[in-house]
């Protein structure tokens, strides 16, 4: 193993990733914590029924991306190796990740055992996880056998967010199965403002990335586009209308519009001013609807992100969070992950 691997993965251990074979990982998610001790859900709860305190937060690709991000706040793989690196050093087996990605979920909730107070129904339902959000780190696509590992995910009777930059629509194309719900994260609305913002690191990665989103109508599973908004890049009307056209290609089921969170390794490259409050975000998010045709359905101002959909109930549910589109928030916009960044994540 090269040595920057080997620092690397060390650096990971340190800030609580649970490692897991040769490219995988786990780490415990602030709203994991949350849902235990104080029963406050994260937004995927409220928009599509995530029971946070039984998610698996998990990357089959930790440390490996074909992005430079300007927003990411994760150790950024070109932080760390050179692109010749940009390769799974070995493929581990799907059934052994999934097992394996199950027991460290548990190891990580395990000392809430000793909590004074934690409710104990919860936490016993926190040992048998239902839902992983394949979004921790790095992009999950570059493990080739993707479709396999959401199979034997949902073989254990959990759901599958899979969270994807688009970059390989080969992949996604030819899952074996398709995940509970597909996300396509995008900040760039055109090949200038991604090889600004996303520093690819190969020159066709935009044009990959478009062609996800032709191929995003043709999955059956909910399809969400999440913008990441970003104050002074990509909050103008121009931008707004680039967006427009993006997302009438794609037609998903859903649009989340997420504050940028100024926060770790971002800081470095991006200001606080970067990040917008939660009313800039619905003032955008308000406008995209009308440009588009979409409503506004839900919003959560702890995690800054207002949601879009043609859906005008919330039907499509993949588990039993007891908090829906329209219930009030347990907090404003500095009572969750945006208002005590480096303690939450
Ligand atoms: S869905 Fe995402 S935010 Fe919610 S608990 Fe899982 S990893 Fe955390």
């Amino acid at each position: 193993m090269v040595n920057s691997l080997r620092k690397a993965l060390n650096t990971l251990r340190k800030q609580k990733y649970h490692l897991i074979g040769s490219h995988s990982a786990v780490k415990k998610c602030y709203w994991v914590h949350k849902a235990l001790t104080q029963k406050h859900f994260c937004y995927k709860g409220k928009f599509y029924g995530i029971e946070s305190h039984r998610c698996i937060q998990f990357s089959p690709a930790v440390l490996w991306c074909w992005n430079s991000c300007l927003h990411c706040w994760r150790l950024r793989p070109s932080d760390v190796m050179s692109w010749e690196e940009s390769l799974l050093p070995s493929i581990d087996d799907p059934g052994f990740i999934a097992d394996a990605a199950i027991e460290e979920h548990r190891r990580t909730i395990s000392g809430y055992f000793a909590y004074p107070n934690i409710d104990k129904t919860m936490l016993k339902e926190a040992m048998t996880p239902k839902h992983v959000a394949i979004s921790l780190t790095g992009e999950a696509t570059l493990y080739p056998r993707l479709g396999e590992l959401i199979k034997e995910f949902h073989k254990r009777d959990l759901t599958t967010f899979l969270v994807t930059r688009g970059i390989r629509p080969d992949i996604l194309a030819n899952l074996d199965e398709e995940p509970s719900q597909l996300y396509v994260s995008i900040e760039a609305y055109d090949e200038e403002s991604y090889r600004y913002f996303n520093k690819p690191i190969f020159p066709n990665l935009w044009k990959l990335t478009l062609k996800t989103l032709e191929i995003l109508p043709s999955f059956t599973s909910p399809t969400v586009i999440r913008i990441t908004l970003i104050k002074g890049f990509n909050n103008s009307e121009k931008s707004l209308k680039k967006f427009a056209k993006l997302i009438s290609v794609a037609q998903p089921t859903f649009i989340e519009v997420k504050a940028y969170m100024f926060i770790g390794a971002s800081m470095t490259r991006l200001s606080r001013e970067s990040m917008p409050h939660h009313k800039e975000v619905k003032i955008f998010a308000e406008l995209l609807a009308n440009e588009i045709g979409y409503n506004v359905v839900s919003e959560s101002k702890p995690s800054r992100v207002v949601l879009l959909s043609k859906l005008d109930k919330p039907v499509i549910r993949h588990g039993n969070c007891p908090v829906s589109w329209e219930d009030p928030d347990p907090g404003d916009e500095f009572s969750g992950e945006y208002g005590e960044p480096e303690t939450a994540i």
